[in-house]
């Protein structure tokens, strides 16, 4: 993914800055711990869709 749209991508809930993880193609928010999918490299940014993470899951830096 184009790392200049990642650095204007916010989280469209708290407006808090995203984390890429790549091998999962996965926006994260932390502060939500939500998890918003890239589809064939276009972020969807939607709450709808957006996957909740799991307690134990680590949240990369
Ligand atoms: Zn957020």
């Amino acid at each position: 993914m184009d790392n200049k749209l990642l650095e204007i991508l916010v989280c469209p809930l708290c407006k808090g800055p995203l984390v890429y993880r790549k091998p999962q193609q996965e926006l994260i928010c932390r502060g939500d711990r939500l998890a918003f999918p890239i589809k064939d490299g276009i972020p969807v940014m939607l709450e709808s869709d957006a996957r909740e993470l799991d307690p134990t899951e680590e949240i990369p830096k």
